[in-house]
Formats: C-alpha cells, sequence, structure tokens
C-alpha cells in the first residue's frame, strides 16, 4: 500500500518538471424502459431483488436477447461524438468473479466496440480543446453491494454483505478518451469540462438522466506524469467513481501533485485503482491494476453479432441535437452574453441551466444572475453540481418572476432559495409560508416613512433642501423596520413626498 501521507508538490511546481496526461473513461447507465438483455424494468430502485429474471441473475439455461434501444442510444453517442460505427461487431465475456455479478462474466465489448475514433471539442477558458475518444462500448452494469456493520460502509469492518440485483444488466455506455496530452497547467480544467460538456450532450441526446449524484453518469479519471518534454507517457493510476464535476477537476490536481512527490523522491508510481475521497480531498490506494491483467476475455457465443445498416446510422444521423460548439455560438448570439459571461456559463457548467429557465420565461441575465451568483455559491458550500442542487430551472424562472412582478425582491428571493433548498415546497408556497412579500399596503407603509423622518430631523432637512440624494439613508431606515420587506421604490416616493 502506498503512503498517503506523501507531502504534495506545490501545484506550479508539478508543471515545472512535469508534463500530466489524462484519460477519462465514463460510464452512461441509459434511460431504456427494459435491462440490456432481458425484459427487466430498467427502473432506479426498488425493493431489492424485485426487477430480476433468470437472464440477468444468470442462472443456468437462461438465454440473453439485445435491447435494440440501447443499441440506438449507442449509435447516437458514438454519432454526437464524431466515432466511426462499427459495420459489424460482437459482444465478449469479460471474466471475473464478484459477488455483485451474478454471472461472474459481465457481457461487455472488448477488441470490436460498436463505436470509436471520434473527438469532443471542449471549451476551457474560452479556448477549444480537442479531446480524441478511444471508442464508446456498450456493456451491463453490475447488482449493487451494500456492506453492513462497519463505520465507513466499505467492506472492511463489516459484519455482512447485502446485494441487490436490480441494478444487474442496466445498459451501459462506456466512453473511453485517448491520452490527452499538452493541457499543461489546465489539466484539471480541460477534465471537469470534458465531463461537464459531455453529460449536456448525453442529456441533450435525451438518453441517461445523467445524473452524477446518483451513479447515472460515472467518471475514473486517469492520470500520469512524464518528465517535461520527454514525450513519453508514464505510469498512471486510476481514481474511481469520481462524482461530481468539482471533483473530477480536484481529484486530478491532487493526483498531479502526489504523482509529483513520489517521482521527485526517485520512487515510481505503483499502477493501481484509487478511491477519491469528497470530505478530505485525497485519494487513497485501491487495488494494484497491471495492464496485462487477464480478463479472459471471449466473444459471447450467446448473443448474435451486432451489424447496423448503414440506412439506419444514416436514419440515427438525423435525430442528433445541435452540435455543442454551433449551439454555444447560436445562444450566446440570442442572450447577448459578452464572452466572459459566456465562458463564465459554461465553466460552471450552466448552459444548459441557463437555456432551460430562458425557456421557462426569465430574462437570460437573470437566469445567469441566479445560477452563477446565489446557487453556484451554494453548490460550492456543499460540494455539489448546481445541476444536482435540487432547484429546477423552472423554479428559478419562477422566483425571478416574483421579483419581476414586485411581490419580492432580491434580498427576500435568497430566502426563497433557501427555502427551495431545505424543499419546503415551490418558491409561491415559500413566499406564503414564510411571510416573505413585499409589504406595499399604504398605511404601513406611511407610518414607517413618518417613523423614520421623525426619528432623524438632520436628514429630513437637508431632503427639504432640495439633498435628494439624502432620502437613501432614509430608505435603509424603512427597510431596516420593515426587515427588508418594503417596496423600496414606493418608500422613496412617501419619503419625497411627504418632505417636498
Ligand atoms: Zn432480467
Amino acid at each position: 500500500m502506498t503512503a498517503t501521507q506523501e507531502t504534495l508538490v506545490p501545484f506550479e511546481e508539478v508543471l515545472e518538471r512535469y508534463d500530466p496526461a489524462l484519460g477519462l473513461e465514463v460510464h452512461v447507465e441509459l434511460n431504456t424502459a427494459t435491462k440490456m438483455f432481458c425484459g427487466c424494468p430498467a427502473a432506479f430502485g426498488g425493493e431489492p431483488n424485485t426487477h430480476v429474471c433468470p437472464t440477468c441473475l444468470g442462472l443456468p439455461g437462461s438465454m440473453p436477447a439485445v435491447n435494440r434501444k440501447a443499441v440506438e442510444s449507442a449509435i447516437r453517442i458514438g454519432l454526437a461524438l464524431n466515432c466511426s460505427i462499427a459495420e459489424w461487431c460482437r459482444f465478449a465475456r469479460k471474466n471475473y468473479f464478484y459477488p455483485d455479478m451474478p454471472k461472474n462474466f459481465q457481457t461487455s465489448q472488448y477488441d470490436e466496440p460498436i463505436c470509436f475514433d471520434g473527438y469532443m471539442d471542449v471549451e476551457v477558458d474560452g479556448e477549444t480543446v480537442r479531446v480524441e475518444i478511444e471508442r464508446a462500448h456498450m456493456e451491463e452494469d453490475t447488482g449493487k453491494s451494500t456492506h453492513v456493520g462497519g463505520a465507513t460502509g466499505r467492506i472492511h469492518g463489516a459484519d455482512h454483505s447485502l446485494v441487490d440485483y436490480n441494478r444487474a444488466g442496466i445498459p451501459l455506455i462506456e466512453i473511453v478518451t485517448k491520452p490527452i496530452t499538452g493541457a499543461g497547467a489546465k489539466a484539471p480544467a480541460v477534465a471537469r469540462a470534458y465531463v461537464s460538456q459531455l453529460r449536456d450532450l448525453i442529456v441533450a441526446l435525451g438518453v441517461s438522466e445523467a445524473r452524477m449524484d446518483q451513479g447515472n453518469l460515472r467518471a475514473d479519471v486517469n492520470l500520469s506524469l512524464a518528465p517535461k518534454g520527454s514525450g513519453v507517457l508514464g505510469t498512471r493510476t486510476e481514481t474511481k467513481n469520481v462524482n461530481s464535476f468539482r471533483s473530477v477537476e480536484r481529484a486530478v490536481r491532487f493526483e498531479m501533485q502526489r504523482h509529483a512527490a513520489i517521482l521527485d523522491a526517485g520512487r515510481s508510481i505503483l499502477q493501481e485503482t484509487r478511491h477519491w475521497h469528497e470530505d478530505t480531498g485525497i485519494t487513497t490506494s485501491g487495488r494494484e491494476k497491471s495492464d496485462a491483467e487477464d480478463y479472459r476475455y471471449f466473444p459471447e457465443p450467446d448473443l448474435v453479432p451486432i451489424a447496423p445498416s448503414r440506412g439506419w446510422v444514416d436514419e440515427l444521423r438525423g435525430t442528433l441535437p445541435e452540435n455543442p460548439t454551433e449551439r454555444r455560438t447560436r445562444l450566446q448570439v440570442e442572450w447577448g452574453f459578452s464572452d466572459l459571461d459566456m465562458r463564465d456559463t459554461v465553466g460552471a457548467g450552466a448552459l444548459g441551466l441557463v437555456e432551460e429557465t430562458v425557456a421557462a420565461g426569465a430574462s437570460p441575465q437573470s437566469a445567469r444572475k441566479w445560477w452563477l451568483g446565489e446557487l453556484a455559491r451554494r453548490a460550492n458550500d456543499t460540494g455539489a453540481d448546481i445541476a444536482d442542487l435540487g432547484v429546477t430551472p423552472a423554479d428559478v424562472a419562477r422566483v425571478q418572476a416574483l421579483v419581476d412582478e414586485g411581490a419580492i425582491n432580491d434580498k427576500l428571493a435568497r430566502q426563497v432559495f433557501d427555502g427551495l433548498l431545505a424543499g419546503e415546497g415551490t418558491a409561491d408556497e415559500i413566499v406564503a409560508a414564510r411571510g416573505l412579500a413585499i409589504v406595499s399596503d399604504e398605511g404601513a407603509l406611511s407610518a414607517a416613512v413618518d417613523a423614520a423622518i421623525a426619528a432623524n430631523p438632520d436628514v429630513a432637512e437637508k431632503i427639504r433642501e432640495g439633498k435628494v440624494a439624502a432620502a437613501g439613508a432614509l430608505i435603509g431606515a424603512v427597510m431596516k423596520e420593515m426587515k427588508g420587506q418594503a417596496d423600496a421604490g414606493r418608500v422613496r416616493e412617501l419619503i419625497l413626498e411627504k418632505l417636498a
């Protein structure tokens, strides 16, 4: 086991001596109605071991059949990633034993993936980085183990384990990049941008819920360092199941600093899988993994080869969403955003959210303001991605509509977001339940203005003399008295009327 307490090399220093190479493997759980090779429902959750049959339990004599919709989704993902689509390919058995895999092999693809040799152009800080895609192949998910009785939820220290096979056989697409070199100091940001923009694409294709927090989209992050300028690839580590965009970026950064410390000390990197710890921001050793690992792959004898006709592939090409680069350009023009506004929106992973909020009726500027300001800050506080906060674009549009109607102001809107994040109901319900509506009752406002004038005679005198700017102090006093819930515009009018 490698020590986890190496003194990390400062990030800038890593780049003085080493070139990083990244690799990303993303698993996407498809949203098909049924599983990959049987008719069991592919729905998330359910009572344990109720979405199962002889096929997905791997019972002797059961026969799998390929889910056409999953193949269709795989091809559409491949086309969107500019891949070639195989004219003929097969499934393969990847043999290994693990309790959550009832067949003792995973039906996957090996040397004949359905999609290969593609790319995705990713925008990072206003620059376009081309990420080459090696392959996208079809496979099935495993079941889910729960380790009971330990402190950490891991198998070590547990006194027994439970297995739920509801997830076994749910269709997955694994998308593997070629090594991404030359990113230098931007390597962590490139990794994050790739996963974030890949998710946008998956959502636009409509092939998966693509929620990282629910495991519909899972990223494994490979990283290696090579001596600067050497042009070779170093030994890599593979950090598994990093479950937010922010964590992807942090994990790459951490591994770069850790690798550099080991290499600086003249030791070698152990090729292994590693676990990411969200709370402490570090990775720890998983299991050793060599390239020669032998899964005894062989073509799956129970399934016929997949030979998608060119006609079908062309037909599916016609169903693709807008190319992401063109989409960004179009939205920037439609929204009237500056390059910087657009860059920040893409960087925050908020492009789709802003788009949906605008579709729900908000102005682009107000949609951007809430997502990149208030909501990004809260996501940052909790370590979640903004898309996973539980606040929807429709919620944000409704909050802004309440501001536009004068029912609440920006300050009160923040309290509405508190309520939305706490699951207190809709924006309107929260305004009612928390009593947040702005007071526009003339009697109450008038009384508060009179009280503020009486309490600040010198300020009132200045306003009478024509120094209208002094009204700000009285407006402030009224707002304070009314806990921010007064209509500031009307308060100003009343002050000026009374002191005319
Ligand atoms: Zn089944």
